[in-house]
């Protein structure tokens, strides 16, 4: 196919503190402005009206079932989720009460933009951007938790570890994430000290604790666009970016919007839509609550994920996460081509006791394999106990079954607050 044309040139800094900055060119008929995937008034409305709510509050009834699933049939995948849990419930205490950490600097009218970007790269983040916190994206139910009315968002990504990453899914590229969120808690510590030094107030978000959807925030900051696969498809690291957003009150510059070319691309590149086994990814984006975005159909994505390491096949076989987005928009700049599209190395992916998979041919699952609880624990708990209460007449069985209602709401609550269901942090 033809060469392409060129549009426009981004320059950023290298993907590390110290290494060299990067160029990436955009062929001129991949440009879309990022702001006609966004309609304000829609934004507003539906945050007025119909407030967001958190997967693990509005679907908890699946993450009861995904969690007994997976301790059936992936009991390994389930205990190494229990030793994340434990190993860093308490930096994820931390991250809950930071709202609570008080300025220790005293603050002053300067901008601070450069020198809290230079901290946070030299800390080891490698996508760093500034932007207003807008409060529309905020979970109903972490309306409360957002403290101090903090006006600014400082966007943050860490790096997936890329060689455990290319082998998904499977407990490696778990553990591998499981570390990206170790590390995240270790970065923000450094840079809360940082900024309160500075004599500002700081609440971290992130991991696993987030106020809402962090993509938005993030297209905003100018750190990468939406991919057709649902994830923020950042830079440097694709769709292998760990997010986590720092609000605080310092005096600092907003970032813009960048187009990437990233939507255009997608639309040729479709990859991820045409090799998810649960063909839970649509090729096309809707308008949703006033963006234009993907939207995964969860009832085919979630089963999926509960039985086969939280899948990600559409992270792993994505190419910008594979090959980096300066090298696949050159590769489409001199080819008009998707740079690995339909080679085994890119698209090639292996499914537990489904076995391998090449270019063109997907698992097959019964639809009983789909058969998934859907809306809250609660609900679904006692339209299970009223249905098991018609079918015993006598008062001891009865007392039994009262007695197992109570404690699977208890066990429920339970989970609901616990952190870690890496399959489930899809509310990014
Ligand atoms: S996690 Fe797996 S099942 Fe879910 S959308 Fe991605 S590829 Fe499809
Ligand atoms: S695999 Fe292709 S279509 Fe899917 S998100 Fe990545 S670039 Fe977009």
């Amino acid at each position: 196919m033809a060469r392409r044309r060129v549009g426009h040139i981004i320059r950023r800094n290298g993907r590390k503190y110290g290494q060299a900055s990067v160029e990436i060119k955009i062929a001129k008929d991949l440009e879309k402005s990022p702001q006609t995937m966004r309609r304000e008034d829609e934004i507003s409305f539906y945050s007025r009206e119909y407030p967001l709510e958190s997967f693990a509050v509005s679907e908890s009834a699946s993450a009861e079932w995904a969690a007994d699933i997976r301790e059936k049939v992936a009991p390994e995948t389930s205990a190494l989720y229990e030793q994340f849990q434990q190993e860093i419930e308490s930096g994820i205490s931390w991250v809950r009460e930071s709202g609570d950490i008080a300025a220790v600097g005293i603050p002053t009218a300067a901008d601070v933009t450069d020198v809290i970007r230079q901290k946070a790269y030299e800390i080891g983040y490698g996508e760093i951007g500034f932007t207003r916190f807008d409060r529309r994206f905020i979970y109903e139910s972490r309306r409360g938790d957002v403290k101090n009315d903090l006006p600014n968002a400082i966007c943050l990504a860490v790096e997936q570890e890329y060689s455990a990453t290319q082998g998904i899914p499977g407990l490696d590229s778990e553990r591998a994430q499981g570390d990206a969120y170790k590390k995240q808690i270790v970065f923000a510590k450094d840079l809360v000290g940082f900024i309160s030094r500075l004599g500002f107030r700081t609440q971290v978000f992130g991991p696993a604790w987030h106020f809402g959807p962090m993509i938005p925030l993030f297209v905003e900051a100018g750190l990468g666009q939406l991919g057709v696969n649902g994830q923020l498809l950042s830079p440097h690291f694709g769709s292998r970016a760990r997010l986590q957003i720092i609000l605080t009150d310092a005096n600092v510059k907003y970032d813009k919007p960048v187009d990437f070319g990233i939507p255009k691309f997608c639309e040729i590149c479709q990859v991820c839509f045409t090799r998810c086994p649960g063909r839970a990814i649509q090729g096309q984006r809707i308008w949703f609550r006033g963006v234009e975005k993907s939207k995964l159909i969860f009832k085919r994505c979630r089963p999926i994920m509960a039985r086969y390491d939280g899948c990600g096949v559409c992270m792993k076989v994505c190419p910008i996460q594979k090959y980096g987005l300066p090298e696949v928009m050159e590769h489409y700049i001199e080819t008009g081509e998707v740079l690995g599209k339909g080679t085994p190395n890119l698209e090639n992916y292996e499914l537990g006791d489904k076995g391998y998979f090449r270019v063109g041919k997907l698992p097959v699952f019964t639809s009983e394999f789909f058969d998934m609880p859907l809306g809250r624990s609660e609900e679904y708990l006692s339209r299970k106990h009223a249905r098991d209460l018609r079918s015993v007449d006598k008062p001891e069985q009865q007392e039994k079954l009262w007695s197992s209602y109570r404690e699977a709401i208890e066990k429920s609550s339970n989970r609901q607050v616990k952190i870690v269901d890496m399959g489930m942090d899809l509310a990014e």
